[in-house]
């Protein structure tokens, strides 16, 4: 143990991209973080003394104080002491897919859709069950995925229920919640998984419009089934998430039909955020936040005071409302 700058991630992290593995997934601050293990990596076996050792590379320069460049602005550096006596992982980050069964307006993947479907991926089961026995994964971090969707994968039942059985105790799937997984649903049950469902619309029409299939009654079919599966009410392990797209969903009576569902299906925790450019634009352009925007996030965090939900809120609505005391 010693007091030092680090992050989670160096000390105990993997993100598994499509081609490559890296330390984390975050990009977006003025490193621009991208801390290879593997480059060209396809799913081959990898030498987990070798990933070990290059950790412990980046853990002895942080001890020395000093950090990598690519970490520069990063939010995840603290200083603290960290556990570094063993050597083990407990954040992994799956995002080596891009497949998906729905195509969202905002998505980036909506700009190359057919080649975005057509991408290969590996099987990451194989090395995941090799860090296992070697028993270098240690509980009490977060394992997580993203994607694409990860309910098409052919490996994420057996990968998620192998995850639960050996001793994950903290799971995050973003999903589409088109296609119902039994493996969510067993994690649910035993408040290990927390599952968030891309919603973003009240209306079908809405729904069809901004995900481009007409999935909303299989949607909500589904988030009731994993709302049912929740154990305990104090638990929030089933949300839907609605971005809001200025001019597209952004009306009050959208959001009501929205929270409307939730209730009625049992879902205790709502995830809310703005789209990605149109934030980006807003700040590298330094322009005024529209007034209707902000009025409607007031409304949203109102309303859902007024029906007991729990509202979690993502970086570019928090960047939005910040300013205002809203929350
Ligand atoms: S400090 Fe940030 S960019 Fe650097 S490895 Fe950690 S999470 Fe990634
Ligand atoms: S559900 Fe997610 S991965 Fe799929 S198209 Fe929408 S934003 Fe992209």
């Amino acid at each position: 143990m010693g007091e030092y700058t680090s992050c989670h991630w160096i000390q105990h992290g993997l993100n598994f991209e499509n081609d490559h593995i890296e330390m984390c997934c975050l990009c977006c601050h003025k490193g621009g973080g991208r801390l290879y293990i593997k480059e060209n990596y396809h799913g081959k076996n990898v030498n987990w003394n070798e990933i070990f050792k290059l950790k412990q590379k980046f853990i002895d320069e942080n001890k020395q104080g000093i950090v990598d460049k690519r970490c520069e602005g990063c939010f995840n550096l603290y200083n603290k002491s960290w556990d570094d006596d063993e050597q083990f992982i407990n954040y992994i980050h799956f995002n080596h897919w891009t497949n998906c069964n729905s195509d969202c307006i905002y998505c980036y993947t909506s700009w190359d859709k057919e080649n975005y479907q057509k991408k290969p991926h590996y099987n990451v089961m194989p090395i995941i069950k090799e860090l296992f026995k070697k028993k270098q994964f240690r509980p009490g971090g977060e394992i997580t995925f993203a994607g694409g969707e990860p309910t098409i994968l052919k490996e994420f039942e057996e990968l998620v229920n192998f995850l639960l059985k050996h001793g994950a105790d903290r799971i995050t799937v973003h999903s589409s919640g088109i296609k119902y997984s039994k493996a969510i649903e067993n994690g649910i049950k035993s408040k290990k998984l927390s599952v968030c469902l891309s919603a973003d619309a009240g209306t079908r029409e809405m729904f069809k419009r901004i995900k481009r299939v007409d999935k909303f009654d299989k949607f909500w079919e589904n988030t009731k089934k994993y709302a049912k599966a929740q154990a305990d009410d104090s638990i929030y392990n089933v949300e839907t998430k609605f971005i809001l797209i200025p001019e597209v969903n952004t009306t009050k009576d959208e959001i009501d039909k929205w929270l409307d569902l939730n209730i009625q299906s049992g879902v205790k925790s709502i995830v809310i955020d703005i789209e990605n450019d149109f934030c980006r634009d807003l700040r590298a352009k330094n322009l005024e936040k529209p007034k209707y925007l902000v009025d409607l996030c007031a409304y949203i965090i109102q309303k859902a005071k007024e029906l007991n939900l729990n509202l979690v809120d993502y970086n570019n609505f928090r960047y939005l409302v910040s300013e205002y005391e809203l929350m």
